[in-house]
């Protein structure tokens, strides 16, 4: 097996059992390999660390598949991975028998590059990384088996696998596009789910518990649903007794999804809710005009910052949206504000919303903090992996 040799002064983080070996950590790699090949990890003075997946083309050079320079990687491999992601699921309470969940959440489930998300019998997985890409096979089989899913659909086209140097992907890997398309409900919510062409693998699972605690604030409230995709947020808000919903999306066909969404929701209220296709920062001017305000305010933008080089301009666009949202709010009205930026942080984000509510001559204060649902797990050794971090304000 072709062998990597670390970098005496860059050991540190794969003794920390971070999963990602910079370019720069690797001092030279033994013999030859592949793409996506395994490659055994060795310190400079020769002690197995594990192995690796290659990634010749990325600056993550490899990552880690084992700590255990012993374990082999095969399709038992991925099968007792896979098994033992799935079966973590089962221990948060919130997540039992949901028909829409996240079954491995990458490196944060020892899997790097892997994403698996369940939706009813149809599972989507979406593979960012060469060594994941290069066990197609395998993890595809070991979801099959371990789930019992009547499909697979493969939805490899996220932007980061550019820079792995690997090319789009999609389609079937198992059984066929099931007949009258997916559906699922969410804590009471019935949910079309086009995995084919929607966002990620179709829909924003780690939201789930966030978009019920809305529902939970909503009795007897006037909601303004920001960047509402296909109206998740929105139908728990009418479920949980909203007296007006208004959703804005600035993409017609995630409305249309909405639209369609509340129609499976014969039970909701239909002329309570208002779809608006509109730019966000523009349509928030025009209601501060029109003096229109709103008991809650869910803002849940995409993300402005893929990593830390874009804060500085995404930091402006967070402050410019909540600035609004605060000047829109009723007293004692609530912000519910997200950011799913790999580059802000939480402390800064904080920063962002309490200038916002300075700016806005609000006093406010967060009464809850709020996180991705509990199968987005955060690995203690990769941080990286927190990347949804939100706030529910309370203004005066
Ligand atoms: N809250 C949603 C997920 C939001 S994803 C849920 O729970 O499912 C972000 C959404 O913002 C996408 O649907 C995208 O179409 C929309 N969007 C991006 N930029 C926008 C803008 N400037 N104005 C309005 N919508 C925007």
């Amino acid at each position: 097996m072709p062998q990597i040799i670390l970098h005496p002064d860059k050991e540190r983080s794969v003794f920390r059992r971070h999963p990602w070996l910079f370019a720069g950590s690797v001092a030279h790699l033994k013999g030859r390999a592949n793409s996506g090949d395994t490659v055994e990890v060795l310190t400079d003075d020769g002690r197995p660390m594990g192995k690796a997946a290659w990634s010749p083309k990325s600056q993550i050079r490899a990552r880690m598949w084992t700590f255990d320079p012993d374990e082999t990687v095969d399709d038992a491999f991925f099968k007792r991975r896979v098994a033992q992601s799935v079966a973590r699921r089962a221990v948060m309470p919130e997540l039992r028998g949901q028909q829409g969940l996240r079954l491995i959440h990458a490196e944060s489930d020892g899997l790097p590059g892997v994403i698996a998300d369940q939706y009813g019998d149809t599972v989507v997985v979406q593979l960012t990384s060469t060594g994941a890409d290069k066990w197609r096979k395998a993890i595809v089989n070991a979801l099959v088996k371990v789930t019992g899913c009547a499909r697979v659909f493969e939805r490899s086209d996220s932007d980061v696998r550019g820079m792995e140097g690997l090319e789009p992907v999609t389609g079937w890997v198992h059984g066929e596009a099931p007949e009258g398309g997916i559906v699922i409900d969410e804590n009471g919510v019935r949910l079309g789910i086009d995995v084919e062409g929607g966002h990620k693998t179709g829909f924003y699972l780690d939201q789930r518990d966030n978009r019920r605690l809305l529902g939970e604030l909503s009795a007897g409230k006037s909601v303004l649903n920001c960047f509402c995709y296909t109206g998740g947020f929105s139908l728990q808000a009418l479920a949980g007794g909203a007296t007006n919903v208004l959703s804005i999306d600035s993409s017609g066909p995630a409305l249309d999804r909405a639209r369609a969404n509340l129609a499976l929701n014969q039970n909701l209220p239909a002329d309570r809710a208002e779809w608006l296709e509109a730019d966000v920062f523009l349509a928030l001017r025009e209601f501060r005009k029109e003096g229109r305000t709103f008991d809650i305010i869910v803002l849940d933008p995409p993300k402005f910052a893929p990593s830390a080089a874009h804060a500085e301009r995404a930091a402006r666009a967070y402050k410019d949206i909540n600035l609004l949202g605060f000047r829109l709010l009723n007293p004692g009205g609530l912000l519910m504000t997200y950011s799913c930026s790999g580059g802000i942080g939480l402390e800064l984000f904080q920063k962002i919303v309490a200038g916002a509510a300075l700016d806005a001559g609000r006093d406010a204060r967060i009464v809850r903090r709020l996180a991705g649902s509990a199968d987005h797990p955060i690995g203690l050794a990769y941080p990286e992996g927190e990347y949804l971090k939100g706030l529910l304000v309370q203004a005066d």
